[in-house]
């Protein structure tokens, strides 16, 4: 079986997340440093695998009996497969955490950056200070306010081989985020409910005949607003000027002036698309080195924003700035291009720069990848057609007979799973939202979707749909629940 260790200073929540995973109470939670020094050992069920957990003590310098601890949890980290490097979101990063994080590190095993105690959204800014760390593994957690706990759980259960622990059949699935969203879900009456479940095939069939798979709302569909982002000097502001067809960039500014953020709009056919604060892209050197700056600035366009052009710099290195603002379109739920600039002053293999590009920026799997100049204007053409058809992508809305053909296949193919011996039905899917597309699984046990099946039905779904550029978000409720609980990962 493999073996994990939590390691990390005292009072990071070690023992917290040690009981959050093997869900017992045995190791003594507490306020005063030191108290979990022993190593302990505890089988935990991850969804349907094993691992065995390492607790450590803390490796506080300050604590005399560090050398002891350190050498402990270096050991322990030796025996385990895979590493969860804990730190507390509540204090700033710390350049011990760091150094002992690179020498774990270098012994190459699964690792992972835990921050914990990022009790709420409000908190979720204090994660861009673990960034420094550099590695792409990071998870903000609050094991007390059990936020985001799955997705870390969901990260070691893909470190686990498939066949071990397979007798462990009970699904750890009971997890209950504290932040609740509501999304103002339509409201079914039963009858519909039946009838939504109970179609006969040619009941279907008739229902299909006379059924579009994309609807749209015009006047949402007319409108779109697009925001360009990226590092200072990656080329937005060429960018920008290529896309308007004019030169107008450089814009003095005297220190202090503030210039109101202006949009310009473009028409193509009955679209229009609006650029948010252009003023702010073109506004040139006032914030290069105050990342603060340059991720509220960024911030602020988003929540604006339904598509954002994020612009790299192709001829250089990525780097973490690209990564935290790459970071913002995703907690916007955006659609997304990425823009590789500079293609003018690469070697041109494409293949290499959009494999970069996937590994660095998973959680943009959905966006396309456009290889351009802005100099040069090559390719840039191509980014109005792409924000259009992406515009569409975000604003489509597909009817819920369609969506549950593709469910009930997909079903059919691969059951459900039950849960502690309970059966799960999923009786229909229905979108409830768009820009971007929201869809509700609605079941007996919400709580017993298992994320790879939820994985394995939004594949399905991506198969089935253009959903190019876009997030889909899934979430999974009851029959009476109106407020999603739960912050469903987009896939
Ligand atoms: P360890 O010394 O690293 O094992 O840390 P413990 O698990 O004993 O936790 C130390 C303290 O932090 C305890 O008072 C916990 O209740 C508290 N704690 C653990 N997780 C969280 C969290 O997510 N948020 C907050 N605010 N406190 C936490
Ligand atoms: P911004 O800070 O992101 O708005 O970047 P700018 O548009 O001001 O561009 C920064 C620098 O990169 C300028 O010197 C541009 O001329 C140059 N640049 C922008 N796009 C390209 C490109 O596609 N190829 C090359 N070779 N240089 C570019």
């Amino acid at each position: 079986m493999k073996k994990l260790a939590i390691i990390g200073r005292p009072n990071v929540g070690k023992s917290s997340l040690f009981n959050r995973l093997v869900k017992q109470r045995d190791a003594i939670t507490s306020d005063q440093a030191g108290t979990t020094r022993d190593v302990k050992k505890r089988i935990a069920p991850i969804l349907d695998r094993e691992v065995e957990l390492l607790d450590t003590g803390g490796l506080d310098k300050g604590c005399e009996l560090f050398d002891k601890i350190k050498e402990k949890a270096v050991k322990a980290a030796y025996e385990a497969d895979i590493i969860l490097y804990v730190v507390d979101g509540k204090t700033i990063a710390n350049d011990e955490d760091k150094k002992f994080f690179y020498e774990l590190q270098a012994m190459g095993k699964a690792m992972a950056l835990v921050v914990n105690k990022i009790d709420n959204d409000k908190m979720n800014e204090r994660l861009w200070d673990y960034y420094e760390f550099g590695t792409d593994t990071i998870f903000g957690i609050s094991v007390a306010h059990n936020r985001n706990t799955v997705k870390l759980i969901e990260w070691i259960y893909e470190q686990l081989p498939e066949d071990e622990g397979a007798k462990n059949k009970e699904l750890q699935l009971d997890e209950e985020e504290n932040d609740s969203h509501d999304y103002n879900l339509p409201e079914f009456n039963e009858e519909e409910e039946a009838h939504e479940r109970l179609l006969t095939e040619d009941e279907k069939i008739a229902f299909e005949e006379n059924d579009q798979t994309r609807f749209y709302d015009p006047e949402r569909l007319n409108q779109v607003k697009v925001a360009i982002i990226g590092r200072v000097n990656v080329g937005k502001s060429s960018l920008l000027n290529a896309l308007l067809g004019e030169d107008r960039s450089v814009v003095s500014s005297v220190a202090g002036t503030t210039i109101d953020p202006i949009d310009e709009v473009i028409e193509v056919g009955d679209k229009k698309v609006t650029f948010v604060d252009t003023a702010g892209v073109r506004r040139r050197g006032k914030i290069v080195g105050i990342e603060k700056f340059a991720l509220n600035r960024t911030k602020e366009m988003l929540k604006d924003a339904d598509i954002a052009l994020l612009v790299l710099d192709a001829s250089e290195p990525f780097k973490d700035l690209d990564e935290k603002i790459a970071g913002l379109i995703d907690e916007n739920r955006l659609g997304c291009i990425i823009i590789l600039n500079k293609w003018d002053l690469t070697d041109k293999d494409y293949e290499k720069f959009t494999e970069k590009v996937r590994s660095r920026f998973k959680f943009l799997h959905y966006a396309p990848i456009l290889t351009i100049s802005a100099l040069t204007k090559q390719r840039v053409h191509k980014i109005m057609d792409k924000i259009l058809e992406i515009n569409e992508n975000y604003s489509q809305r597909i009817s819920t007979s369609k969506l549950n053909r593709v469910i009930e296949l997909a079903q059919r193919r691969h059951h459900l799973p039950s849960v502690k011996g309970k059966v799960i039905r999923l009786y229909y899917v229905t979108q409830y939202d768009i820009r971007p597309p929201r869809i509700a699984l609605v079941m007996n046990r919400p709580e017993g979707l298992h994320f790879t099946y939820r994985r394995y039905l939004t594949n399905k779904l991506r198969e089935a749909f253009n959903f190019e550029g876009t997030p889909v978000l899934f979430h999974a409720r009851s029959k009476k629940q109106r407020t999603i609980v739960s912050d469903e990962p987009n896939f």
